[in-house]
């Protein structure tokens, strides 16, 4: 099956959050099941730098204010079609943002002309190659089933997929931009892009497309919901049987403690004492105390009220107090940024940070610390507790999304089970992140309990091996009769 994956990010040529993680590795696993991705994604010029032996694929005259061109490349597996528009991509700053000023005041543009394209290729715009089915991820490509509704098509339309990794963004833009957008004026209406009176990418993806998929069950059950479905609840509500949850994987080969070569120490499920190495090798970085037994807990998280870092703050005191260290690795929002630096002052040799984006100390982080703290308000997916489990890096989790999908909490009956895998609090306030803390340290002081829980998360399947396989399930269903 031929299968065109539409994504702003892909790692690892452009990322910044999980949504490129789940773009650059999904295409890989589902190579086994005998689908063939080739992923569309925008030329900026990190991307092209990066591209090597190209060819151009299509030319795109007067695409959204400029000419553009497809070139198709490989990159580590990874069968590109990448968007070489300069008038919308090449331009310093990041995907979405530039620095200091915020978001490209084009991006309604930007993103219009990739769902535009990916449309276009679903229509029949490359000569030697036509997907049965087109995969849009996230508000970016939202708009790809809504050109493929409306477009007028050469031959069978494919099968359109949207995938939420994060509702929290759902690209919104002004009516007035309906034609410049090549949306038909039929078009804005409820059955439609229309969304509280303005054009909503994501809103399109959701509508038009003929499944939806967030990144876990948990999430597409909260998403239905009026308290975390941010104003699409009830259009998800209506998707209800076409709605589903996919809880993602993790680049196995890329995130494994026994080869792992950003470690000081390698190590496996029998030698977890070589992690006492990186351990040390954290506490000297971040500047903290060389206590080989003291708690060391880890934060590796954008730094914005998603992800419940004012809690942690806040619950600071208390992790200090009982003999716990914290090295943290975020980015984010300034209050926060600034929150934990004086933290780091106050609490000089307990408390560490590094403010910035480092995948190597990312890695580090995993192997070297107890524990791994994400204490997010909501959380589609998480991928950084799925890194913990396969590192022995114990994670302590909101239950929420899929936090609540892949993390067995360690209470009495499980830990007598021999099922958990880590701590879960609930709900997401202080008090309760307090007593997760209070919780973990405990059975840190019990080294066998300890080992075993490490020891079991390690043994967990965290791999793309069985989302992959539901999404194949998932295509074959969609495109089935269709005749590819
Ligand atoms: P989100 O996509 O909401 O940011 P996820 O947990 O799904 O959260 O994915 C975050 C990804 O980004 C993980 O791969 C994590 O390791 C990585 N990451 C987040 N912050 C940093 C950072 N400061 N440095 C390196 N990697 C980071």
């Amino acid at each position: 099956m031929q299968v065109l994956s539409v994504a702003s990010e892909v790692y690892p040529l452009v990322k910044t959050g999980g949504l490129a993680d789940v773009a650059g590795a999904l295409p890989l696993a589902l190579a086994r099941h005998g689908i063939h991705v080739r992923t569309l994604l925008p030329g900026y010029p990190r991307v092209l730098e990066r591209l090597g032996e190209r060819a151009e694929a299509a030319a795109l005259p007067d695409l959204f204010g400029g000419d553009a061109r497809l070139l198709a490349a490989r990159v580590g597996g990874l069968d590109l079609l990448v968007l070489d528009a300069p008038h919308l991509y090449d331009r310093p700053g990041g995907p979405y943002a530039a620095p200091g000023v915020g978001d490209w005041p084009d991006n309604a543009q930007r993103f219009a002309a990739l769902a535009w394209t990916a449309a276009a290729i679903g229509q029949g715009l490359l000569p030697d190659w036509r997907p049965a089915l087109v995969h849009a991820h996230d508000w970016q490509a939202g708009l790809t089933p809504a050109y493929l509704a409306y477009g007028r098509t050469l031959g069978p339309r494919p099968a359109t997929v949207t995938t939420v990794h994060n509702l929290a963004f759902q690209g919104q833009y002004p009516a007035s931009l309906l034609a410049e957008l090549r949306l038909p004026p039929e078009s804005f209406a409820v059955d439609g892009v229309e969304y509280y009176g303005a054009i909503g990418f994501l809103k399109a993806g959701l509508h038009f497309a003929d499944h939806v998929t967030t990144v876990s069950p948990t999430y597409a059950q909260e998403i239905q919901d009026p308290a975390s479905g941010m104003g699409l609840d009830g259009l998800l509500r209506k998707r209800g049987d076409t709605l589903s949850g996919i809880v993602n994987g993790i680049d196995d080969a890329e995130w494994d403690p026994a080869t792992d070569r950003h470690l000081a120490e390698r190590y496996d499920a029998g030698s977890l004492e070589r992690r006492a190495a990186n351990k040390r090798a954290l506490q000297e970085r971040f500047g903290l105390d060389l206590r080989p037994d003291a708690p060391l807990f880890c934060v590796v998280s954008r730094l914005t009220w998603q992800k419940g870092m004012d809690l942690l703050l806040a619950a600071l005191p208390e992790l200090v107090g009982n003999g716990a260290q914290l090295v943290l690795l975020g980015s984010g929002d300034t209050p926060l940024e600034t929150g934990f630096g004086g933290a780091a002052v106050h609490y000089a040799g307990a408390v560490g940070c590094i403010f910035g984006y480092d995948e190597p100390l990312s890695h580090q982080l995993q192997g070297g610390a107890d524990a791994i703290l994400v204490p997010s308000r909501f959380e589609p997916c998480g991928l950084t507790q799925l890194y913990g489990l396969r590192y022995g890096c114990i994670p302590v989790v909101a239950r929420v999304g899929g936090l609540a999908d892949t993390v067995v909490d360690a209470n009495d009956a499980a830990l007598a089970d021999g099922v958990a895998t880590g701590v879960q609090f609930s709900p997401v306030t202080v008090g309760a992140l307090v007593a997760a803390l209070h919780r973990t340290i405990r059975l840190y002081r019990q080294p066998e309990v300890w080992r075993a829980l490490q020891a079991r998360g390690m043994s967990r399947d965290v791999s793309w091996s069985r989302p992959a396989a539901q999404y194949a399930t998932l295509y074959k269903s969609l495109t089935a009769g269709r005749g590819d």
